[in-house]
C-alpha cells in the first residue's frame, strides 16, 4: 500500500528502531510510548486491522502473537504485559495497517470508553 504508513516502515522509507525481523513480520518501538516499554508488532503483508482477517491468515497471527511474546521475554516483563490490537475509529485506530502493541513495563491502567 503507497500511502499506508506502516507500509513506508516495513519497506525503510520512514526509520524505525526495529526490534525484530522476518520476511513476514517487523517489530519496533512506538514513538509515542504510552508505557515505559511499547513495541508494534506488524505483518509486513499489508492487513488493514483484526476485522479484516481470514482463515487464510491463521498462520500469521499465530507468528505474530508468538513473537510479541517472544518479545515481552526478552524485555523481562515477567510481571506481566497486554497484547492490544486496536480496530476502527471507535477502537482507537489511527494506523490502519494490523499492528499489536506491546505494552508493559509497569502496572497498565483499565479499560473502557474516555
Ligand atoms: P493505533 O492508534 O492505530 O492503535 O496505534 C498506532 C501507533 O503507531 C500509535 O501508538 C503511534 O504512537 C504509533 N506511531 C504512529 N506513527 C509512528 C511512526 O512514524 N513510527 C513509530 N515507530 N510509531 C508510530
Ligand atoms: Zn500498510
Amino acid at each position: 500500500m503507497k500511502d499506508c504508513l506502516f507500509c513506508k516502515i516495513v519497506r525503510g522509507e520512514i526509520p524505525s528502531e526495529k526490534l525484530y525481523e522476518d520476511d513476514e513480520v517487523l517489530a519496533f518501538r512506538d514513538i509515542n510510548p504510552a508505557a515505559p516499554v511499547h513495541i508494534l508488532v506488524i505483518p509486513k503483508e499489508h492487513i488493514d486491522g483484526a476485522d479484516t482477517l481470514t482463515s487464510s491468515h491463521e498462520g500469521l497471527i499465530a507468528k505474530l502473537i508468538l513473537t510479541v511474546q517472544r518479545l515481552a521475554e526478552e524485555q523481562k516483563l515477567v510481571q506481566g504485559w497486554r497484547i492490544v490490537t486496536n480496530i476502527r475509529e471507535h477502537g482507537g485506530q489511527t494506523v490502519r495497517h494490523l499492528h499489536f502493541h506491546l505494552l508493559g513495563g509497569g502496572q497498565l491502567g483499565d479499560f473502557g470508553l474516555k
